[in-house]
């Protein structure tokens, strides 16, 4: 099976032990100058040849090849790239130039909660999203409670979700997230809005992941969890990669060039 969207190929290969692959990528946005609002000045604009937005280049000639099973943490200041790029890797923004390759069936843990609905019950949204997430009704059926426990909040699932505080809603999509099958997943800071019994939770699952050999990528600001669970880190500075390589090491210089 292969499927081509733009720059990005998904693909199932067994025999092939990488797991992403990405060649010169580059990703910039296009931010609108003051200038630029209405109709009547981007015509004007459009005339007088004046752009009417300016680009910022957000990741620049990102190169990296990630083997089935690596757990890679991708660490870097706020704004860097990092949830940029993971997006890209998500199919959900598209890189401008650039190659990558997907190599099995991939759950982002980026957005959790996205297709939720806050004027519907906790109930009815865990239907929502398993549907989203491609169940059907039955197999929620049958993981309806499991979901509930995990997540921790069974006493309000009859409460609408608009009730619930963002940790709340975000351990209730986390929950119904890791029911997804998939070999390689996307984790952009769901730990950091969890309480710390909540996190200890994750930190179980992550551990599992790792022990299931799953590949996973995990865009955090917690250097612990970078030398507790990943096999190699990714430090990204100004849409560049800087360092790549050794948890330690890498995170260590990050720690240092946060200092300076
Ligand atoms: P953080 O640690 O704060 O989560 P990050 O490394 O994840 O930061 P990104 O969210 O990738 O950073 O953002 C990188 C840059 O791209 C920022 O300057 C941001 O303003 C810009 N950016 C991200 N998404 C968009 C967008 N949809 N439109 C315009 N600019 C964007
Ligand atoms: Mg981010």
């Amino acid at each position: 099976m292969k499927r081509q969207i733009g720059n990005r190929t998904e693909i199932n290969s067994t025999t092939d032990n990488i797991a992403i692959s990405v060649r010169n990528l580059y990703k910039s946005f296009n931010l609108p100058t003051e200038q630029s609002s209405g109709l009547k000045q981007a015509i004007f604009n459009r005339l007088r040849g004046v752009k009417g937005y300016t680009e910022q280049k957000v990741l620049k000639d990102i190169n990296f090849k990630i083997k089935k099973g690596e757990f890679v943490g991708i660490i870097g200041r706020n704004g860097s790239g990092k949830s940029t790029l993971l997006k890209i890797l998500a199919g959900i923004y598209y890189p401008q130039k650039g190659d990558i390759i997907i190599n099995g069936n991939l759950i982002p843990f980026i957005e959790l909660g996205v297709g939720f609905n806050p004027e519907l019950t906790g109930r009815e949204n865990v239907y929502l999203n398993g549907a989203l997430l491609g169940f059907s009704n039955e197999e929620m059926d049958t993981m309806y409670d499991d979901i509930w426990e995990f997540a921790e909040l069974k006493q309000f699932q009859d409460q609408k979700l608009k009730n619930y505080s963002s940790g709340m809603q975000v351990r209730l999509a986390f929950s119904i997230a890791i029911r997804a099958h998939g070999n390689i997943l996307l984790l952009d800071e769901v730990l950091a809005v969890g309480d710390a019994a909540f996190q200890q939770k994750c930190n179980d699952y992550f551990r599992s992941l790792k022990d299931q050999k799953q590949t996973v990528i995990l865009v955090t600001h917690s250097m612990e969890n970078v030398t507790k669970f990943c096999t190699r880190a990714i430090l990204i500075e100004s849409g560049k990669i800087i360092q790549d390589g050794d948890p330690n090491k890498v995170s260590a210089a990050y720690t240092k060039m946060l200092a300076n």
